[in-house]
């Protein structure tokens, strides 16, 4: 059996290992992948990027499954693409994956499901943001509508950041945008308050089967300071998310949605993230959907994964949830991203790393996950902003802390920067 695998990140590095030790499995492709997959004999890289020549590629290998990692493919419809074609494959379609790609979209799906979300208005136009703005106050959330790579989100903690920010944001003409372009748009956002964890099932149209709990650090400094980034570190489990959030998210968040997208007659088959927001009152709210698992929250949860991840997707596809079940290592995993110099700004490219494990599996406990590398004559590179995400399992949140951190130590290559405090919510408790 051959699987696929499309994506270049640390979640896709963590997909493909979890997928290599599929019981009958003769290949797990990677495309494009990253030096870490191309380094693992189990792994193949292929370089191709286009959706058709993928599901060509697909077809031509007789790929038994073909799993998306990130979400501007499935935005693009491959999924449709791939279904139109007889090519098993695992993701909601274009138009379940608007969850995500369209903030406006996720906004008004939640108000009418009665799912708990902010407050929020959507505005095409400049002066009457600005007039909403003011009148709403500060705190104020801004964001723009569309994929931006958790770039596009500004907490406004003044009137006078807000108003910089929809300067930013909208064209000065308002709806008037370039021809034949959809125009500009941005969702202004109530201000939550609470702590926040990621929450992420599989979902295969009807039936839902959760995986485990777990935070992310969204912020480049330590003290989740600093603007925002794509993660730099994650764990797992959250104890945030406890039995009572969990059940609630299932009942107010989870479960809704996906008889909501089946009601509306695009249902929704993949991995759905609820970024939440829990309260000091055990109330849940949602911060966004993602259509996608959660990058970096994908390397520790598949750590701690016990069940063969190919059985569980490829239940999901054939809408057979409901006969599974998923085990999960006690143990805590974490990961911790290493970045390249100027993340999350335009990442400078091409620094040699040194001190890698050899294949990535350090021991039996921990894995450096590849994301932004590539091998460049005969040296393994930094390509992109999240260079490595280094991940350990360990009894308790400080005990994986210190073998992560560990693992740290013997690594390095020029402008690495990294939190120091991956877990810190989770320490004190
Ligand atoms: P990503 O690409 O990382 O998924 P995104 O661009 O979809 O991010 P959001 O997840 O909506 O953006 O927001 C990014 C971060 O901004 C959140 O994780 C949260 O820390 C903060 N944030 C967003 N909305 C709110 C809100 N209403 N109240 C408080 N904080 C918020």
């Amino acid at each position: 059996m051959k699987l696929l695998v499309i994506g270049s990140g640390g979640r896709e590095h963590a997909l493909a290992w979890c997928l290599a030790k599929t019981p009958g499995l003769q290949k797990v492709f990677v495309a494009p992948g990253n030096a870490g997959t191309a380094a693992d004999r189990a792994l193949e890289n292929v370089a191709i990027t286009d959706l058709d020549a993928l599901a060509d590629f697909a077809e031509e290998e007789k790929v038994s499954l073909t799993i998306v990692g990130p979400e501007a493919p499935l935005a693009a419809g491959i999924v449709n693409l791939f279904r139109a074609r007889g090519l098993k494959i695992f993701g909601p379609s274009k138009e379940a994956a608007q969850l995500e790609s369209s903030k406006d979209f996720a906004k008004r799906f939640m108000a009418r499901h009665g799912i708990p979300t902010a407050r929020f208005a959507s505005f095409t136009d400049r002066a009457s943001a600005h007039a909403y703005v003011d009148q709403q106050g500060a705190p104020i959330v801004i964001k723009a509508d569309g994929l931006a790579a958790g770039k596009g989100v500004v907490v406004a903690m003044t009137l006078v950041e807000a108003h910089a920010a929809l300067d930013r944001m909208l064209p000065e003409n308002g709806a008037c945008a370039p021809e034949g372009g959809t125009p500009t748009q941005v969702v202004v956002e109530e201000f939550l308050e609470g702590e926040e964890a990621s929450f992420i099932v599989l979902v295969d149209g009807k039936d839902v089967l959760p995986l485990a709990s777990s935070q992310d650090h969204k912020r480049i400094g330590d003290g989740d300071t600093g603007p925002n980034t794509g993660g730099m570190g994650a764990y797992s489990p959250a104890l945030v998310v406890t039995p009572e959030v969990h059940a609630r998210t299932m009942r107010e968040i989870i479960l809704p949605t996906v008889r909501g997208m089946a009601a509306e007659g695009i249902p929704y088959t993949g991995f759905l993230y609820a970024g939440l927001m829990i309260g000091k009152d055990g109330s849940v709210k949602t911060v966004e959907f993602n259509c996608r698992l959660g990058d970096p929250e994908a390397q520790p949860i598949l750590m701690r994964l016990k069940s063969d991840l190919f059985m569980l997707l490829d239940h999901a596809v054939a809408g057979r949830l409901d006969q599974v079940e998923a085990t999960w290592d006690r143990r805590v995993a974490l990961g911790v991203v290493l970045a390249a110099a100027n993340y999350p700004g335009a990442p400078r490219t091409g620094d040699v790393i040194s001190g890698l494990p050899k294949g990535g599996a350090s021991s039996e406990d921990s894995h450096v996950f590849h994301a932004g590398t590539r091998e460049h004559e005969g040296q393994t590179v930094t390509a992109g902003g999240r260079v490595l995400c280094v991940t350990a399992l360990g009894d308790n949140v400080k005990q994986a802390q210190k073998r992560a951190y560990n693992l740290i130590i013997g690594i390095h290559f020029d402008g690495m920067q990294y939190r120091h405090d991956i877990g810190h919510r989770a320490v004190p408790r």
